[in-house]
């Protein structure tokens, strides 16, 4: 049923037995292939294992936001991934996936009270602290818990990642890390906490990087740090280069992440050798769409081809609230017709039947398609179904994980009730 097998990079609609699946689960659904996401991993883990890396010297810290299905989170956790978190609701998917704490860590720029006290309780790796004033209630918090928070400071070493500006995020103006230039006295500030164990320095530059010379700059960024702190007796045990690397959307050619890791880990080790003692540090990565974007499609029905004089519309049963990433960022999906027809290919729009102007998927594709007919949106797998919506109150799609010649059912499609369920009339 299914052959999975990357075309430069994209998992294409023939890797699965869509048609089977739109009749079993019906559609807009998510599809996702276990194998591509074990091999997307296993470029992240096999890379670190060949530099001579184990468990305890580099740790892959996927990023939840991308995709936190549980079974998605599951089967990552059974490869030894640990997790990247933006929030105590994915605290609590991580660990009901069977994640492990030790191995989350805790990123983003507005982290409440409740959230802090969830995760000393149950003893995470460590907190990505962003600013001043979320250190001190860190340390408040935890001296109110009787614990010390391990703390990284996301350092925004000020590189220009040159993608989208939404997704760039290393830069002074974003509201990400602090400043290169204050994070030294930041640490020092932590460093008299006490309710604080600084660990760590971390930093994530943006998304979409099909290049990594802005990661490796940001490496040296970090490293210069890390080489001022241990002149003044602040000892890093962990360097956390953050996510970022990109994928194939449409022709782009994003550096393969073993070269990546291998240029990082000998700017590493060299580093190591000459200015910092030979001491061991352990390297993090929070890789999020290079591991499950092109490992997943969403399968979508036509429902009506509408010819007017200006274009053609391919309306489908899919829209904005599944995959918000076209509205969003004028993102690029490849779309691909499941079944090949023989008629003439024309030029369409691809629109859902959301109110709304933005609410396109694609635009002027060539498509040979008639009503009731599948498409495949493809690279769908990150930032699809994490950031999808109940707008215009439509069900959540269902996600399927096709493993070999099965697929299972890994979230069941929203019912309608349950959209309402929690709202009230006035008495
Ligand atoms: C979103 C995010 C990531 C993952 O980024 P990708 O581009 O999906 O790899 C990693 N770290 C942080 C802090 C993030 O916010």
């Amino acid at each position: 049923m299914s052959h999975f097998s990357y075309r430069n990079g994209v998992l294409c609609a023939e890797d699965f037995a869509l048609p089977n699946i739109a009749r079993q689960f019906g559609t807009p659904t998510y599809v996702y292939s276990k194998a591509a996401l074990l091999e997307n991993f296993g470029a992240y883990a096999n890379a670190c294992k060949k530099h001579g890396r184990d468990e305890n010297s580099a740790l892959v810290c996927y990023s939840v936001k991308s995709n936190s299905n549980l079974a998605v989170l599951n089967l990552l956790a059974k490869q030894g991934s640990g997790f990247d978190i933006v929030s105590g609701g994915e605290l609590l998917r991580v660990l009901a996936a069977g994640g492990e704490a030790r191995k989350i860590i805790f990123s983003g720029v507005g982290k409440t009270r409740d959230e802090m006290r969830l995760a000393l309780s149950h003893d995470i790796l460590c907190f990505n602290v962003e600013s001043t004033a979320e250190l001190q209630r860190l340390n408040e918090v935890a001296g109110q818990t009787g614990k010390q928070a391990p703390v990284s400071l996301r350092v925004n070493p000020n590189v220009d990642a040159k993608t989208h500006p939404y997704i760039s995020t290393g830069l002074k103006e974003n509201k990400f890390g602090v400043a290169f230039e204050e994070a030294l006295d930041i640490y020092r500030l932590a460093a008299t906490l006490p309710h604080i164990r600084i660990t760590g320095i971390d930093c994530h530059i943006g998304s979409q990087l099909l290049d990594d010379a802005p990661l490796l700059e940001a490496l040296d960024k970090l490293i210069e740090l890390i080489d001022r702190l241990t002149q003044e007796g602040i000892h890093i045990h962990h360097l956390d280069i953050g996510g970022g690397i990109g994928i194939n959307y449409n022709g782009d050619q994003p550096v393969a992440v073993g070269d990546y890791l291998s240029r990082l880990f000998a700017k590493i080790d060299a580093w190591r050798v000459a200015t910092h003692n030979n001491r061991p540090i352990t390297v993090l990565f929070e890789p999020g769409r290079s591991i499950v974007g092109n490992a997943g499609i969403l399968l979508t029905e036509v429902q009506f081809l509408k010819h007017s004089p200006a274009k053609n519309f391919a309306i489908v049963d899919a829209a904005m609230n599944d995959l918000m990433r076209p509205a969003m960022y004028e993102a690029w999906h490849g779309v691909q017709a499941v079944n090949q027809r023989e008629a003439k290919a024309i030029i369409y729009d691809v629109v859902g039947p959301v109110c709304e102007s933005g609410d396109w998927l694609a635009r002027a594709r060539e498509l040979a398609i008639e009503e009731g007919d599948l498409l495949a949106i493809l690279s769908a797998g990150a930032y699809g179904m994490t950031m999808s919506s109940n707008y215009n109150t439509r069900p959540r799609a269902a996600e399927v994980m096709v493993d070999g010649n099965q697929a299972y059912l890994i979230r069941e499609r929203e019912k309608v009730e349950q959209l309402f369920a929690l709202e009230k009339l006035l008495p």
